[in-house]
């Protein structure tokens, strides 16, 4: 039998933690998910007792879980796991009192949802305080460094303390209910299997829109843009899925193994073909859903009179590997889209022969939605029901909607899936230090291929699907993006 499970939450007063990280484990209370015996505690700088945290989270909790929010049972419940903890995570001497609250009898789940540049402190004072003396395992959210080098450094300031089987690194994408249901239509269905490759695909798309900006972080975000924040991650781990060969098993390492070798097959942008393969973007003045909105550098908290931090990129990537030859990626991420969307989009081959006539071209096409609406859609082709017309065709929609067939009435947030795998340490959905410093290892020669050639950002109108130019990058390959 495992062990009970204790969950140290550090960075407990945080927004990551108030938004997602104690909805979640409410829900799975809600859903009496969690072992009775789980104790939690929160941990922060603020020197407060439990009494003076409760209250603040609950209201917090309340404005981003509206109707779905505890009620009073609930919320005692819920509260009798917890213990409030005060640190000053960078200071040895004030980690006495969370070595107190720990039972090295039993397992310690750390989950740091704390600025990355703690994670190697808290490492180092939990290991000089004896707070690792028992069964431990450590949550950390990205980002993983901001390029290979300091990825590097900071997994390697992890694999200090624990060993991999140990680190589970959140990219909070995996834990959606599409993406574990991508692995099942991909690897369960055999006709979606037997068409999953350059015979049968022409290309695929992978969006990820934002309507937001950059949300009062300018000069975090600037340092970064979107290439590192969205693409190295999120992309990246929804292209793997897509692209990776079916793997042994559903162990983690047996995924990993085949994320991995993806990445590895990402051909290098270099410098000959990075005009021909990026565009970056930065949103000007415009408006979204009837609001008029400030351009980037019209934010507020904007440092500088011009920047040329990338807000929008779209990139025409390929797998050099047998499946894939031939069959681009089109992958593009923006702040400041019309619509706040996440989608796979695989767009499969015109027929050899069209034995229909002219009009009758309609492509099939598979969508795998991750929001809003999670689902996954297959446009077929189909005779139009008619006598006037003899052989009229029309797409129609095959919709599988998660909700329908389940015995819950909502799709369960990433984060509740994420928790329940790391408890019971299950690592298939959380990302292996290969597939990271891999990633990191294709996105820094892109960067550097856009300084030397001097692939500067282009300007669009929030509200606009990104630059003209992106349009141009699919265009050219007479075929269009999907929205
Ligand atoms: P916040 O700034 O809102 O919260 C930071 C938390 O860390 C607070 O609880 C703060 O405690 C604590 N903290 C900071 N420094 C110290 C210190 N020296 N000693 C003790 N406690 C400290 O950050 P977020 O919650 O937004 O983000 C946390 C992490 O999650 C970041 O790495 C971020 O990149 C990542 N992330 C965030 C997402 C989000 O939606 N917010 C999404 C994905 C990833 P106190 O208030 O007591 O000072």
């Amino acid at each position: 039998m495992m062990a009970a499970v204790d969950l140290i939450i550090f960075g407990a007063s945080g927004d990551l933690s108030a938004r997602k990280l104690f909805p979640a484990l409410f829900q799975l209370e809600r859903l009496s998910l969690l072992e009775a015996d789980l104790r939690i505690a929160a941990v922060a700088r603020t020197e407060q007792g439990l009494d003076d945290f409760l209250p603040v989270l609950r209201e917090k909790m309340a404005s981003y879980m509206g109707d779905d929010a505890p009620d009073e049972d609930e919320w005692a419940r819920f509260t009798q796991r917890f213990s409030y903890v005060s640190v000053n995570f960078a200071e040895p001497k004030e980690y006495a009192g969370l070595r107190d609250w720990l039972d090295d009898s039993r397992i310690s789940l750390f989950y740091f949802a704390t600025p990355p540049s703690l994670f190697a402190p808290i490492c180092e004072h939990l290991s000089t305080t004896n707070c690792l003396a028992g069964d431990c395992r450590i949550v950390v959210e990205k980002p993983i460094g901001e390029n290979l080098t300091s990825s590097i450094q900071v997994n390697e300031a992890l694999a200090r303390y624990f060993n991999e089987q140990s680190i589970y690194r959140i990219d909070h994408y995996l834990g959606k209910e599409t993406v574990q249901n991508l692995l099942v239509l991909r690897f369960a269905n055999r006709f979606i299997n037997s068409q999953w490759d350059n015979t049968c695909i022409d290309h695929i798309q992978i969006t990820v829109g934002e309507m937001v900006g950059i949300e009062g972080r300018w000069s975090y975000y600037d340092n970064v843009g979107q290439l590192r924040d969205m693409v190295q991650n999120h992309l990246m781990q929804l292209m793997c899925l897509v692209a990776m060969e079916p793997p042994n098993s559903l162990e983690a390492e047996s995924i990993r193994d085949e994320k991995v070798k993806i990445v590895r097959a990402l051909r290098r942008i270099d410098e000959r073909s990075v005009a021909e393969h990026v565009v970056r973007g930065q949103y000007a003045d415009g408006w979204i859903a009837g609001a008029a909105v400030p351009g980037y550098l019209n934010e507020e908290g904007c440092e500088h009179e011009s920047s040329d931090t990338e807000t929008y990129i779209a990139i025409k990537a390929h797998v050099d590997n047998w499946r894939w030859s031939g069959v681009p990626f089109y992958l593009r991420t923006g702040k400041r889209l019309p619509e706040k969307v996440t989608e796979i989009v695989i767009h499969y081959k015109d027929l050899p022969h069209n034995i229909f006539g002219d009009g009758a071209n309609i492509p099939n096409k598979l969508v795998i939605r991750l929001q809003p609406n999670e689902g996954i859609e297959l446009s077929m082709v189909s005779k139009k029901q008619s006598l006037k017309e003899r052989m009229s065709l029309q797409g129609y929609p095959l919709d599988l909607d998660f909700r329908e067939g389940s015995d819950m009435d909502r799709i369960p947030d990433a984060y509740e899936r994420l928790f329940l795998d790391a408890i019971n340490g299950d690592q298939s959905l959380f990302v292996g230090r290969e597939e990271i410093e891999e990633s990191w290892r294709w996105i820094d020669q892109l960067v550097a291929s856009c300084q030397k050639q001097g692939v500067k950002v282009r300007p669009y109108h929030a509200g606009s699907w990104g630059p003209a130019k992106a349009e141009i990058l699919i265009e050219k390959d007479f075929r269009s993006w999907h929205v």
